[in-house]
């Protein structure tokens, strides 16, 4: 018998789950366990939405679906061309946003908070949902964790205060603060904008 957690074996019979049950709404629990419990079940999706083309609409296509709900109204797939951002746009707005999730502020490479074994990817977030008119184009695309994009992170936490953040920074050991200050000035190497309030 073939591995239940093999990514390819889940994949299909995620796919083959969603096929058969084309038209109705479909909870990602269900997909859950179809895939074998595999950890990394909401990827699997991901991938064939992105890499295969199948139109597996969420609630940001959607706007009559909550979050972790999911609907297939075909079996046909985009062609490759029209799956996904380009990945110019993709590169653009990793690079605007500094490579750190815009809702919880993790940045790419930190450790994953849900699951200490990986580590934090980044996905383009829509500011405004596509299902509410939204553009694939870079001013409406924002740099999200996946955990954030799947709703792992109910709230994101607030914007620190600048003073809250000074604070913090003068407090921190002079190792805590050169690694803030690579990250700073790893962020704003190739533009510094101009600072809004003078
Ligand atoms: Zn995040």
């Amino acid at each position: 018998m073939a591995d239940q957690s093999e990514p390819a074996g889940s994949k299909r019979r995620i796919l083959e789950f969603l096929l058969a049950n084309m038209g109705r709404i479909i909870d990602g629990e269900e997909l859950r366990a179809v895939s074998g419990n595999a950890s990394e079940w909401a990827r699997r999706v991901r991938e064939l939405r992105t890499e295969e083309g199948y139109q597996i609409l969420t609630h940001r296509d959607r706007a009559e679906l909550k979050p972790g709900q999911y609907l297939i109204e075909t079996d046909k797939r985009l062609p490759a061309f029209a799956r996904d951002i380009s990945k110019e746009t993709r590169a653009f707005v990793l690079e605007r946003n500094g490579y750190t999730c815009q809702m919880c502020g993790l940045a790419a490479g930190d450790t994953d908070p849900f699951d200490p074994t990986r580590k934090v990817r980044l996905t383009m977030g829509h500011t405004i949902d596509k299902s509410k008119g939204g553009a694939d184009t870079a001013n409406n695309l924002r740099a999200i964790c996946t955990n954030c994009n799947e709703g792992l992170q109910n709230s994101a936490p607030q914007k620190p205060d600048r003073l809250h953040l000074l604070t913090q920074l003068r407090r921190a050991t002079i190792e805590d603060q050169l690694a803030a200050l690579e990250w700073l000035e790893r962020k704003f190497a190739k533009n510094r904008p101009k600072r809004q309030d003078g």
